[in-house]
């Protein structure tokens, strides 16, 4: 139609980001719709944190069985169909949760509309669909929360053996051999998952280590895992060309010590990813990115033009899914009148699902230092914790960083099983200024791996018990 429908909040995109604000804001009186071009759920849910999670799971299924009397069992005929076990991941997980999400946004009285908005100018928007011009919106807010996508290199253009991310979770086999391009965390789980599940995986990375953003010592321990496993590491090498070749790809890249090439079945290039920003129209909506496309916002998550909003990839800070939950909900009360909310990053976690996994949360020793704290730094191994061992799988440490004069707790870092839930009551800790004695006088259940934190909060008081 020619004549715009009039909502009070137009949200653009529904990844982790765009389906919370829409909930939170209908569940603060606004009428809300929410625009999605692809499938509901974003990035995160389907091509993203979820599916790639339930590989990596899958993974260490086979892994588990297939390691020699590890627990006393053996396995000698381990099979897996990776068709059921994509079929697993595509229907019981993924469809499960985006179902239930376009559920959710159903029962809270959401809108969502298929197709790609376009601003028009600063309070409306235009909705395309299959390329046709579609419905016009004005909107009194608009939140953008449209994510981000796989880089592309211009030396291994996507085909059926060059893949992003996205290719490499949907895989229609377990290669024999697969290259992954970037030792970030994407690109380390899929390695991992892949490894797990029997390919012979490469890593090729261009920095001097791979998962640059965790500090040496919680890697090291992916490391030795990774060896292992059979995962070669390269780093220091640039990818400068690839070729495919029937069922085959060749990859050219560069190190130190000249040119190499190797080849496999598949090559996955997971280098990154650009903030969908390009194509909305901000400047319609008289609104600009930075140089690497961001949205600056306030911490409202305001933009520059006030009734438009930004949220998760397409701001600056960790992409990650939590992160844009969290905005989400800052950025729907701040719409629904709340002045006073403020978005507040003291303790926002970043999980990596390697084997072993690493968990962060607040401040690194060096962050804290630099803030102007005295620092106490305490680790507790976890090849002292009863349930690590009893899991048969205790490596890795937790380590709390407190202030020296209160035991406040600043940050914290771990690396060992089931890091990605530890994380969680640190984060607690950290996010309400709790202390080590705070932690030591929270009883913890036994046999648990938090007991391990616990005991690393003993250590900051200088009474470890176990160690
Ligand atoms: P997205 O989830 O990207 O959603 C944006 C949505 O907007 C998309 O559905 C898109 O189709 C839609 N859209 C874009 N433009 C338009 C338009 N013009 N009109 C209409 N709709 C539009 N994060 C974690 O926290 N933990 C993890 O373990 C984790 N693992 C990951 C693993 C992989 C393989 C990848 C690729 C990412 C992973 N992430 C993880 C990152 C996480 O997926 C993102 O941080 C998160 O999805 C960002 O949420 P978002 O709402 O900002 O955007």
């Amino acid at each position: 139609g020619d004549f715009a429908s009039e909502v009070d909040l137009v949200v653009i995109g529904s990844g982790p980001g765009g389906y919370v604000a829409a909930i939170r804001a209908a569940q603060l009186g606004q009428k809300v719709i929410v625009v999605e071009k692809d499938k509901v759920g974003g990035a995160c849910l389907n091509v993203g944190c979820i599916p790639s999670k339930a590989l990596i799971e899958a993974g260490h299924h086979v892994a588990a069985s297939k390691a020699p009397g590890l627990f006393g069992v053996t396995n000698e005929n381990t099979t897996i169909d990776f068709s059921a076990t994509q079929a697993w991941k595509d229907n019981d997980v993924v469809g499960h949760l985006t179902k239930g999400v376009a559920g959710l946004l159903k029962k809270n009285g959401v809108e969502v509309i298929s197709g790609e908005a376009h601003f028009v100018d600063a309070s409306t928007l235009r909705v395309i669909f299959d390329d046709v011009y579609g419905q016009s919106y004005s909107f009194k807010h608009c939140i953008i929360a449209t994510g981000s996508r796989p880089v592309v290199l211009p030396v291994a253009p996507l085909s059926e053996r060059v893949l992003d991310s996205t290719g490499v979770l949907n895989l229609p086999e377990i290669p024999e051999r697969l290259i992954i391009v970037g030792g970030g965390y994407i690109g380390m789980e899929l390695a991992g998952a892949y490894a797990d599940l029997g390919s012979q995986v490469t890593v090729l990375e261009g920095l001097d280590r791979v998962l640059a953003a965790f500090e040496d010592d919680l890697v090291a321990p992916v490391l030795r895992q990774a060896k292992k496993r059979g995962i070669e590491i390269i780093t220091g090498a640039t990818l400068t060309a690839t070729a495919v070749d029937g069922d085959h790809v060749r990859a050219t890249y560069e190190t130190a010590d000249g040119e190499h090439t190797i080849e496999a079945d598949y090559l996955g290039v997971c280098v990154g990813r650009v903030p969908n920003t390009d194509e909305l129209g901000l400047e319609m909506a008289g609104l600009s990115t930075t140089e690497r496309g961001l949205i600056e916002v306030d911490e409202q998550c305001r933009t520059a033009v006030p009734q438009i909003f930004a949220i998760g990839d397409i701001t600056p800070g960790l992409p990650l899914a939590h992160k844009a939950s969290y905005e989400a909900k800052v950025a729907a009360a701040a719409i629904a009148g709340d002045r006073a909310v403020a978005a507040d990053y003291l303790a926002i976690p970043a999980v990596c699902y390697t084997s072993p996994e690493i968990a962060t949360v607040g401040m690194t020793a060096a962050e804290a230092t630099e803030a102007g704290f005295e620092v106490k730094k305490s680790k507790f191994p976890l090849g002292g914790n009863g349930r690590a061992l009893s899991l048969s799988e205790a490596v890795g440490f937790v380590r709390l960083v407190t202030d020296k004069d209160t035991s406040r707790l600043l940050g914290a870092q771990v690396v060992g099983p089931n890091a990605s839930e530890l994380i969680g009551e640190l984060g607690l800790a950290v996010e309400n200024l709790l202390s080590a004695d705070d932690i030591v006088a929270t009883i913890h259940a036994h046999p648990t791996l938090t007991e391990s934190i616990m005991d690393a909060a003993e250590a900051a008081l200088g009474h470890a018990i176990h160690q």
